[in-house]
């Protein structure tokens, strides 16, 4: 017999949650999440993957994803320290190691799992963690997980972080101290500012986490963040999706050889988690092949997300303070930035808002993210549609 509490407890948070406009409507795609997909029928422009350079349609990456799963089977049958791991989990992890520029990497099922075990292999609850107050929640999570004390500090607040850290090693308490941030914060499309952490990590003995999801196939020329930077031998981890710029699924830790051979032993979804598909993994080394070759994928990306962020400001739309082609469009209230996203939708963009708890109350807005794979004349017709609507709604 079902439980009588639990019906309560979901009814009452459901509908509260749904008075609050903060229940989130899934829409299922009836097709590729490329530039148009198609919802119910209709045909929208897509300004929500993060599909950054078109890669999840690729004919290349698709032809490598056909090839693998006839040659090795749908699924690789086992955890990777089992029999999972294929020779092409390893050619992966060398071609992520030879991108991120470091000597070794690991690879996990999604980013979200890499940081579920990653952080935990190294710390403990006689360590600290500094971590910024608006990282990604799988980032979160994983500090939880670890039992580490979590000192959050002000976002990319460089004193406030010093002064953390100066007081978290003084005080003795902690054998190791760590300090964890996004490398680009996917809510407002802002850069960590890492050289200035890196400073701070040197004089204090920080272990350093970057996790550069929206980062890797974005800056510095496609190698992501840390590389950007000119910081690739400063970062003890570089942690990568191989779910957005690299267009398929997966995530990894790339770093010094013996931090991986490391996690190969202790990160928790490696050794009790099924390994990567054959099709994803041979569809991810085909697409960093990709990126290794050329960077026209990635230049089209910067065009297309400064196209886009002109077209909004000049419209007058709050477009925040973004430093990558990820342009928000902030509304505030959250059932007003439902209703804007929605009649959005009704003209033909799909721009999913975002709201309380992914970003703080009051700051709900419409997520834009453009793509390699958008033309000029999707970007114009939704920019004709923004104008519409948000004059419509009294918002510019
Ligand atoms: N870290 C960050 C910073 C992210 O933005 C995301 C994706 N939303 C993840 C990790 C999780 O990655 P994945 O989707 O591959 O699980």
């Amino acid at each position: 017999m079902a439980s009588k509490n639990l019906e309560k407890f979901l009814k009452e948070n459901l509908q509260d949650l749904k008075s609050r406009g903060l229940y989130n409507v899934i829409d299922p795609l009836q097709g590729a999440n490329g530039a148009i997909i198609k919802i119910s029928g209709r045909e929208l422009i897509n300004l929500s993957s993060n599909n950054y350079l078109g890669l999840a349609t690729n004919e290349r990456l698709i032809e490598a994803a056909v090839k693998a799963t006839k040659k090795y089977g749908v699924g690789a049958g086992a955890v990777r320290t089992i029999n999972g791991t294929l020779d092409i989990h390893i050619e992966l992890e060398k071609k992520l190691a030879e991108f991120k520029h470091t000597e070794a990497a690991i690879v996990f099922q999604s980013g979200f799992n890499c940081n579920m075990g990653a952080i935990g292999a190294v710390m403990d609850k006689n360590d600290a963690i500094l971590s910024d107050e608006l990282n990604h929640a799988s980032i979160i999570d994983g500090c939880r997980l670890s039992k580490a004390e979590i000192i959050r500090y002000k976002h990319s607040d460089m004193d406030d972080l010093r002064e953390k850290a100066k007081a978290a090693k003084e005080s003795g308490k902690y054998n190791k101290i760590m300090v964890i941030t996004d490398g680009v914060f996917s809510m407002d499309g802002d850069i960590a500012k890492l050289p200035e952490i890196i400073e701070i990590a040197e004089e204090f003995d920080l272990i350093t986490y970057v996790d550069d999801a929206h980062g890797s196939g974005v800056l510095g020329k496609g190698a992501g963040t840390v590389k950007h930077f000119g910081l690739s031998d400063k970062v003890d981890f570089q942690i990568g999706t191989l779910s957005k710029a690299i267009g398929v699924v997966g995530g990894y830790v790339a770093g010094k050889k013996d931090l991986i051979d490391w996690l190969k032993v202790r990160a928790r979804p490696f050794l009790f988690s099924t390994s990567l598909t054959p099709g994803a993994a041979a569809a991810c080394i085909e697409a960093i092949n990709i990126l290794t070759e050329s960077t026209e994928l990635h230049d089209k990306l910067w065009e297309n997300g400064d196209y886009l962020k002109k077209g909004l400001k000049a419209l007058g739309f709050d477009i925040g303070e973004s430093e990558t082609p990820i342009t928000p469009c902030i509304i505030g209230e959250e059932t007003k930035t439902q209703e804007f996203s929605r009649r959005l939708n009704e003209e033909g963009v799909y721009a999913k808002s975002i709201v309380f708890p992914t970003v703080p109350r009051g700051t709900g807005r419409v997520r834009n993210m453009p793509t390699a794979g958008h033309t000029k004349e999707m970007l114009d017709k939704a920019l004709a549609i923004y104008e519409k609507v948000g004059k419509e709604m009294g918002i510019i």
